[in-house]
């Protein structure tokens, strides 16, 4: 099941090859097009001919969000605004939004991606694909939309909400896909349970696309299981064309990051340095197919790492594993870099933890992690207490490879939080 064979099994010297090409290409364009890069590279003393090999990337200049953000709206396109057929933004929680437009080229290309990714998937023509994300400025929807439609598959530009009518259209056009966020397709399962309706004997569905929000194996299992259908992990963000980026084949082990058309370097998020290939850090990529606006070293805030070994399908584009952490929420003890995500996942992989934790730092770097337990669990007794502490102590120092001190809670001890930054109260001084 593929879309571009020849490409998707490239072996990896023709890749790499194929790749420096391209960064060539790039670069001299950023180069020439664009004053930001102009500025930046004389900044360094740096010329495009300064890139011999694939290595040479890392002495090229980063670009953050807040470049992009400084650079709204034009600033960073490196073609005449008569070249650009669409505009889509990308908001932040604060301050402007990030503006990225394609070209009639991107378009195109960002489509082929997606392509490659429902085939590898086993979706195809003849399918109907049913797609609950956002249409608008967000990236989400149209890109999934138009790259289903170069495959030839019916797509049903459902957008998100309105869930009565959803199931309707589930039922009426026999939809066998789905693109959906995580917390949605949890809702349209506890709605469809309620209406007495059984996915399974009810609904066609054979598989569907999971992105925009992070979330756990336990649940994709659980829409897995309820719908009776494969999930795949889906990766993008607006800055690379949106969804597309990385995708899961049938394996579901890691994203296969389509490296043809970006460069991807996993480097530590406090030094900037690339970090050993296993070893989790931010992941930083670079375009090497856009037209409109050609980003070099973008720093995505994502932490990530690189899953080891070749894929059993055969597609030579190395994976990337699930989103771990944000670069932004990344706490150092002792020297290691740790993301509240890790320890949220240890938690919530114990059934006697409820649903809410606290981690506090204090002076010399001792770091406490407060749990409430479960009400069902929560007997009192000593010995039970002392050893589910000692095994979420465990759990956690060989995820985190620091050894917190643990404490459990009553529920309902912890004060509600709404969002992951208010987990972590750091009393440390400086
Ligand atoms: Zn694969």
């Amino acid at each position: 099941m593929f879309w571009q064979k020849d490409i998707e099994t490239i072996n990896r010297r023709n890749l790499e090859s194929l790749q420096l090409k391209r960064l060539q290409q790039t670069v001299s364009r950023a180069y020439k097009n664009i004053p930001f890069y102009t500025d930046k590279f004389l900044e360094i003393h740096m010329k495009p001919k300064d890139i011999i090999s694939l290595r040479d990337i890392r002495k090229l200049p980063f670009t953050s969000r807040e470049d992009l953000r400084a650079n709204y709206p034009f600033g960073l396109l490196a073609v005449d605004k008569e070249q650009v057929v669409r505009l889509h933004t990308s908001s932040g929680t604060t301050g402007k939004p990030k503006a990225i437009f394609f070209s009639k080229k991107d378009i195109n290309q960002a489509a082929e991606l997606i392509a490659r990714c429902l085939v590898m998937t086993g979706t195809t023509k003849g399918d109907v694909l049913q797609n609950m994300m956002t249409y608008g400025l967000f990236t989400g929807a149209l890109v999934m939309h138009y790259g289903a439609e170069k495959v030839g598959v019916l797509v049903i530009p459902a957008g998100p909400g309105n869930t009565q009518r959803q199931i309707a259209l589930m039922q009426d056009f026999k939809s066998t896909a789905l693109h959906i966020t995580p917390s949605y397709a949890l809702y349209l399962a506890s709605v469809m349970h309620n209406e007495g309706l059984d996915p399974r004997r009810d609904l066609s569905l054979r598989r569907a696309y999971l992105g925009s929000e992070p979330y756990s194996e336990e649940t994709r299992s659980k829409i897995e299981n309820y719908f009776g259908i494969d999930v795949y992990n889906s990766y993008g963000l607006s800055e690379m064309n949106g969804p597309g980026v990385a995708f899961e084949c049938i394996e579901k082990n890691g994203m296969h990051l389509w490296e043809d058309n970006f460069i991807l370097e996993i480097i530590d998020p406090e030094t900037g340095e690339t970090v050993p290939e296993g070893e989790k850090g931010e992941l930083v990529l670079t375009t090497l197919c856009r037209e409109a606006m050609p980003i070099l070293r973008y720093r995505t805030r994502d932490i990530v790492t690189i899953m080891p070994g070749k894929c059993r399908c055969g597609r030579t584009h190395r994976r990337i594993s699930r989103i771990i952490g944000r670069s932004d929420d990344m706490i150092i003890i002792r020297g290691v870099n740790i993301f509240p995500q890790q320890i949220e996942q240890v938690l919530m992989g114990i059934k006697a933890v409820a649903q809410n934790y606290q981690i506090v730092l204090e002076a010399y770097d001792q770091m406490t992690v407060r749990v409430e337990i479960s009400k069902d669990l929560f007997d009192g007794r000593v010995e039970h207490l002392v050893s589910l502490r000692n095994e979420i102590t465990e759990k956690l120092r060989s995820e985190i490879l620091v050894r917190p001190k643990v404490e459990l809670l009553e529920p309902g001890t912890l004060p509600v939080s709404e969002g992951k930054s208010t987990r972590v109260i750091d009393k440390r001084t400086l």
